[in-house]
């Protein structure tokens, strides 16, 4: 046993001399060996990792988007673009990277739909089905570095957080960003005054889009200077970004405008849809917003979601998996109580949102209005059935502002 601790490594054959060496029981090892052998070892695990993905069996798009119809109504443009995109990301990971032939590259994804017109929705549902790491981020807090506000690189902190700081899993997740178009460039003239939550956070962000590696601070934020920044590749991340982009109906209609003067205008606009013109919203458009042009080359799918009529409102009440109406129904069943409401309720539910220009979101914070004092005294009384009704619902919501309601 001592000849054996006096001898150098018993893989490599290095003499004892050079660098650490672990002792056995009948064999030393130098670092140099260990450092191989967890690099072999890694690369096993992550190997196993793809197989995974290759066997799980993958949702095609047509799957992706009936999962995505239980939740989120109408949206059906939008609903399949995220399938297909979701569904190639997958494919990209799958792709053999020893085939220099053709490279399957990301397309990233850019939704334009007014607020409250199911973005997020869409994404945190799609979340649920992915086997990749996945997160929300909001663009209105970013700011280029150096400025009060989030680096860019927090973005990446966050995946790295979804993913228990597995590194190779976040080079492989999904980054919703939400609110992309508050990082428009705010004027023609960039230069007159600085930008910083403009033009600079957006030439950040192409750093992310391209693909490149990025130092991480683990922790986010600037509050923790001394942490070790962890290197992760962008390149297989996948971004998808949603915005309202205020007002872009007018610069759409302005370039649809200007392109049909002349000979065939009146046969092009005969058939354009004034009332909707987001339908029509092309990459052109976006420059015209205050987006660079790199970061919409970058973004090469783009889809709009469209406004929300009432049709859409009553069923977003009481149709998809987890509506309001359905979580409410579950809440009071928890208590043994059989909740109903009454149709011309819903109805009128819609009306308000309607009529408060609340949009979707503006449903549940009404509902909650009506049901708060039901919620409050139906656990202690003995009722085992509530019907809301409309005369109940009405007065509930006499004195209440649109403000108020507005979430
Ligand atoms: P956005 O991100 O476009 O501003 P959200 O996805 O946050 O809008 O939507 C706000 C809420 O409105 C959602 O949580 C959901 O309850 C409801 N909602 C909006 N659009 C839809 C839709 N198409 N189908 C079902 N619910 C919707």
């Amino acid at each position: 046993m001592a000849k054996k601790q006096n001898e150098g490594c018993a893989f490599c054959g290095s003499p004892r001399t050079n660098g650490i060496l672990l002792q056995g029981l009948s064999a030393n090892i130098c670092e140099h060996c260990v450092k191989q052998a967890y690099e072999v070892l890694e690369q096993s695990a992550r190997q196993q990792k793809q197989l995974n993905l290759d066997k799980a069996k993958l949702p095609k798009p047509v799957e992706i988007k009936e999962f995505l119809d239980q939740y989120i109504i109408g949206q059906d443009i939008a609903k399949k673009t995220l399938s297909v995109a979701v569904y190639n990301h997958y494919k990209r990971l799958m792709q053999d990277l020893d085939d220099n032939d053709v490279e399957i590259e990301k397309s990233n994804i850019i939704m334009v739909g007014a607020t409250g017109t199911g973005k997020t929705l869409l994404a945190k549902t799609i979340a649920k089905l992915l086997e990749v790491p996945f997160t929300i981020v909001d663009a209105t807090v970013l700011t280029e570095a150096g400025y009060v506000g989030e680096d860019i690189e927090s973005i990446l902190t966050r995946l790295l957080q979804a993913s228990d700081y597995d590194v190779e899993a976040a080079e492989r997740g999904i980054v919703f960003i939400d609110e992309i178009d508050k990082i428009a460039r705010k004027g023609d003239n960039p230069s007159i005054t600085r930008d910083v939550s403009g033009e600079g956070v957006q030439q950040g962000l192409l750093k992310l889009l391209e693909g490149s590696v990025v130092n991480v601070p683990p922790q986010g934020g600037r509050k923790h200077p001394d942490q070790k920044m962890i290197p992760v590749n962008t390149k297989n991340i996948l971004f998808i970004c949603g915005g309202a982009f205020d007002g872009i109906e007018q610069k759409i209609a302005h370039r649809l405008n200007t392109k049909v003067v002349g000979y065939a205008a009146s046969k092009v606009n005969a058939v354009l849809d004034s009332n909707n013109l987001l339908q029509y919203v092309s990459p052109q458009d976006l420059k015209s917003f205050g987006l660079i042009p790199e970061i919409i080359g970058r973004l090469p799918m783009l889809c709009y979601l469209e406004q929300l009529d009432r049709v859409a409102l009553r069923s977003i009440l009481t149709e998809p998996k987890n509506s309001i109406i359905k979580q409410y129904v579950k809440m009071f069943e928890m208590d043994n109580v059989k909740l109903t409401f009454d149709e011309d309720v819903l109805e009128f539910i819609v009306d308000k949102a309607i009529e408060f220009k609340l949009g979707a979101r503006g449903l549940r914070s009404i509902v909650e209005t009506i049901m708060l004092d039901i919620m409050f005294d139906v656990p202690s009384s003995k009722k085992k059935s509530v019907t809301i009704n409309l005369e109940y619902a009405q007065n509930k919501l006499q004195n209440v502002n649109a403000d108020k309601l507005r979430a």
